[in-house]
C-alpha cells in the first residue's frame, strides 16, 4: 500500500525551516508496511494546496497533511482538502464548545477566528488534540485522507493515538525484517558493480548502498507476511552478496569498525597502542570511543613534529632525514616504537600528509603510511586518498583500523 505525505506551511519554504514531521511519519507507515512514495511541502496557498491534494488522493490509498490547521487566514489546509475532495465543511457546535472550555481553563476568552478550526469535512471523522487547539480530521472512503496538527509533539500524539490503529485496520500484517552489513576497502561503485547483479533481481528486499568516511553499508530490507517468510528472503540474497564481498565485509549486524576490531582483541586476549602524526589523536579517539574499550587499548602518542617522533618513539633522525616523516620506513619505526614503549601485542602507526600543503610531486596530498607491528615484525600499507583535510584524516582512520582488522583475521 502507498502513501504520500504533504507539509504545509510556507515557513518550510524559507531557508530556516525543515520538514521533520514526514520523517517522523514515513517511519511510521514503513514500519506497518506502507511504503511513501512521495512527499512534498506546499505553502499556505490553498488552490495550489487543493491541485497537491487531488493529484496525491489520485494515486496513493493514503495521503497525510501536516500543517495549517490553526484559526488564522492563511492555516487553509481545511478549506484545500475540502475543495479537492469536493466535500462541504460543517461547522461542528461541541468542538467549539470544547475548544472555548480550554480557553476559559486558562482564564483567558476565546477570539472569534477559532471557530474556524471547529468546521470538520463531511464524512470525516474528528481526531481529538489533547495537546493543541487543532483537531485532526480523518476522512476515509476508497482512499484515505487525513489531516494532522503541525506542532510535532501534537502531530506524533495525534498520529500514534488516533491514527496507528485505523491504519493497522487497513493494512494487511506485514514483517519487516533487516540485514545491515558494513564494508571497507573499496570504493561505493566497485562494490555496486560487485554486488548489482545479485540484489538487482529483487525488488523484496530492497537494497540500499550507503556511503561516509571510507565506510560503506548495504540494507537489505525483506517485507513478507512472516518474520520467517522475511528471513528466509533476507538469506538468499544476502548470502551470495557476502560471498563476494570475502573478507571485506567486517559486520552483518551494522556494528562499527573499531567495535568489531575491538571485539577481535578481546577475542585474542590482546592489546593495541597507537602512535598518530597525521590523524592526531583521531584513531586513539574511535577506539576509545567504545565502552570497555580498556580491555584492549593501551594507549596512544600524537607525535605530530619530527622532535617528538624521535623523543616519545625512539625514531631515529637518520631514517626521518634519510626517508621523511611520511615514510614507510617512519611509520614503522614509529609502530615498533609504540610498541616497544607500551608492551602492547601490536602498535599501529600512521603518518601521512593531510593537506592542503605539503605535499611533493612524489608524496602528493593524500599520501598516507600505515604499520603494524607485532611480535613477528612491521608491516606497511601505503595509500593515497583523494579529498579535504578532514576526509584524508578520517580514511586513515579507517584504513589503520582495518590493517589491524586483517591481521587479526589471519592466524597468529
Ligand atoms: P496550530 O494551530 O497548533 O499551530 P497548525 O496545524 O496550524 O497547528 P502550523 O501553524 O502549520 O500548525 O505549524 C505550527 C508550527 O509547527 C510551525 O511553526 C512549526 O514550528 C511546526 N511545524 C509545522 N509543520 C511542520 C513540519 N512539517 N515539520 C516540523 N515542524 C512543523
Amino acid at each position: 500500500m502507498n502513501a504520500e505525505i504533504i507539509a504545509v506551511g510556507s515557513e518550510m519554504l524559507t531557508a530556516g525551516r525543515v520538514d521533520t514531521n514526514s520523517l517522523y511519519l514515513t517511519g511510521e507507515l514503513n514500519n506497518l508496511g506502507v511504503e511513501v512514495v512521495a512527499k512534498c511541502v506546499i505553502g499556505d496557498d490553498r488552490d495550489r494546496l487543493a491541485d497537491a491534494i487531488r493529484q496525491a488522493a489520485s494515486r496513493s490509498a493514503i495521503v497525510i497533511l501536516s500543517g495549517g490547521l490553526g484559526p488564522t487566514e492563511d492555516d487553509v489546509t481545511r478549506e484545500a482538502v475540502a475543495q479537492a475532495m469536493d466535500r462541504k465543511l460543517v461547522f461542528h457546535p461541541e468542538i467549539a464548545a470544547a475548544l472555548e472550555e480550554r480557553f476559559a481553563r486558562i482564564h483567558r476568552k476565546m477570539s472569534e477566528v477559532n471557530k474556524r478550526q471547529a468546521f470538520v469535512m463531511e464524512g470525516a471523522e474528528v481526531l481529538p488534540n489533547d495537546r493543541g487547539t487543532a483537531p485532526g480530521q480523518w476522512l476515509g472512503g476508497a482512499g484515505v485522507v487525513v489531516l494532522l496538527p503541525g506542532p510535532p509533539h501534537e502531530l506524533k500524539a495525534m498520529f500514534e493515538q488516533q491514527c496507528l490503529p485505523r491504519l493497522a485496520r487497513m493494512v494487511p500484517p506485514l514483517a519487516i525484517r533487516t540485514v545491515f552489513l558494513r564494508i571497507v576497502g573499496m570504493p561505493e561503485s566497485d562494490l555496486d558493480q560487485l554486488i548489482a547483479p545479485v540484489y538487482k533481481k529483487y525488488t523484496n528486499p530492497a537494497t540500499t548502498i550507503l556511503a561516509a568516511n571510507g565506510d560503506l553499508q548495504v540494507h537489505l530490507r525483506a517485507r513478507c507476511a512472516t518474520a520467517a517468510e522475511a528471513d528466509a528472503l533476507l538469506a538468499e540474497v544476502a548470502g551470495p552478496i557476502e560471498s563476494l564481498l570475502g573478507d571485506r565485509l567486517y559486520s552483518r549486524n551494522g556494528e562499527p569498525l573499531e567495535v568489531v576490531v575491538g571485539g577481535l582483541l578481546r577475542e585474542k586476549h590482546a592489546t593495541v597502542s597507537v602512535a598518530e602524526s597525521c590523524t592526531g589523536g583521531l584513531l586513539g579517539g574511535r577506539f576509545t570511543a567504545t565502552p570497555g574499550s580498556s580491555d584492549y587499548f593501551l594507549g596512544g602518542f600524537i607525535t605530530y613534529s619530527n622532535a617528538m617522533k624521535q623523543e616519545l618513539l625512539g625514531v631515529s633522525p637518520a631514517i626521518l632525514a634519510e626517508f621523511g616523516a611520511v615514510s614507510q620506513q617512519t611509520a614503522e619505526a614509529m609502530a615498533a616504537g609504540a610498541r616497544q614503549r607500551t608492551g602492547s601485542t601490536y602498535a599501529l602507526a600512521v603518518t601521512g600528509i593531510a593537506g592542503p600543503d605539503g605535499g611533493t610531486e612524489k608524496k602528493p596530498v593524500g599520501t598516507v603510511y600505515v604499520a603494524i607491528a607485532d611480535a613477528g615484525g612491521t608491516v606497511t600499507a601505503h595509500r593515497r586518498f583523494l579529498g579535504d583535510r578532514q576526509r584524508i584524516r578520517i580514511f586513515t582512520t579507517q584504513m589503520a583500523l582495518d590493517v589491524l582488522r586483517r591481521r587479526l583475521l589471519r592466524p597468529s
